[in-house]
């Protein structure tokens, strides 16, 4: 269980702006219970994360429906140091009335952008601390038909607030064929919907290798994607974190076999520096002019 994180393979010059900067990111998770949230944490992260206040933003008292928990692990690699905070909704989706489950999720991002924005208009703005929420990973559950009126409801209430990453969850319960069809029946929703999910910039730059990396990360978009914080054994011996079915086993890490490399791959090597920027420059920064607007200045 090597080499998860590969942020110390950051081009240099963004490495070490970042380093300086101290490391920090922010990734909230949104879906159904028992689609996999949990389970893709410990995977993504393959370490244990601990309750972390410091970055919890404090929800009003509009009535708890779905909780808003934030867990932090500090990751090492080749001596940079990483702090990950996730952001995990437990009860999205599991009420009899779900019409404004995006809400308390709605309200804990604006509520970083507030406290954000707080720390701006301090006279010492030296030391801003950073808890806004860089990526949404939305999980869509493996139905093989559309989105769900639910899906719809939250991605078009969330999509200027935060850079959305819809993915399809327990993806092993799907054939290949299904998936495909399933990715562009998702595709077609979002078009149809104007949902606007993020779409890493291409720059004109940037060497050969970097485009088709890219390219091909966002191609796969929504991931489908399967979790598994267990081992299990292959026929030849070997053990890999994967899934036993009786026809054989669906690995987590390989590449052939579901898309969690290159989510991997997107939030914590290739486009994490970029979903850093659009959340500040952009995100934020229509948040920030609104609020003044709104307030007359
Ligand atoms: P959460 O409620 O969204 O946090 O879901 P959990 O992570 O607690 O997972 C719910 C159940 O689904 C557990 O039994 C997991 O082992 C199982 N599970 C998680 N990820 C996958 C997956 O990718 N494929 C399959 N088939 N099951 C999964
Ligand atoms: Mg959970």
């Amino acid at each position: 269980l090597q080499g998860y994180v590969g942020f110390a393979n950051l081009p240099n010059q963004v490495h070490r702006k970042s380093v300086k900067k101290g490391f920090h990111f922010t990734v909230m998770i949104v879906g159904e219970s028992g689609l996999g949230k949990s389970t893709l944490v410990n995977t993504l992260f393959g370490t244990t994360l601990y309750p972390n206040k410091a970055n919890a933003v404090p929800s009003d008292e509009s009535p708890k429906t779905v909780e808003i928990q934030s867990l932090s692990a500090d990751i090492e690699e080749n001596g940079v140091k990483l702090r990950l905070t996730v952001v995990d909704t437990p009860g999205f989706g599991d009420f009899v009335n779900n019409e404004e489950s995006w809400k308390p999720i709605l309200d804990n991002i604006e509520a970083r952008f507030d406290a954000y924005l707080e720390q701006e208009n301090r006279v010492n703005r030296r030391k801003l601390v950073d808890n806004r929420v860089h990526a949404c990973i939305y999980f869509i559950a493996p139905t093989g038909h559309s989105l769900k009126p639910l899906d719809v409801e939250f991605m078009r209430r969330l999509h200027t607030k935060v850079n959305l990453i819809p993915v399809i969850a327990k993806s092993d319960t799907l054939t290949e064929d299904e998936i495909k069809e399933f990715k562009q029946r998702i595709l077609d929703d979002i078009a149809f919907h104007k949902i606007q999910i993020y779409q890493a910039p291409q720059y004109e730059y940037d060497d050969p290798e970097t485009v088709a990396e890219n390219r091909e990360i966002m191609s796969k978009i929504p991931f489908a994607i399967v979790g598994s914080d267990k081992e299990v054994e292959l026929p030849d011996g070997r053990k890999v974190r994967g899934r036993k079915y009786p026809w054989g086993v669906i690995e987590v890490d390989n590449q052939e076999h579901n898309d969690f490399v290159k989510l991997r791959q997107m939030l914590i090597r290739t486009h994490m520096e970029e979903l850093k920027e659009y959340t500040n420059d952009v995100l934020y920064e229509n948040y920030r002019s609104e609020k003044l607007v709104s307030m007359g200045v």
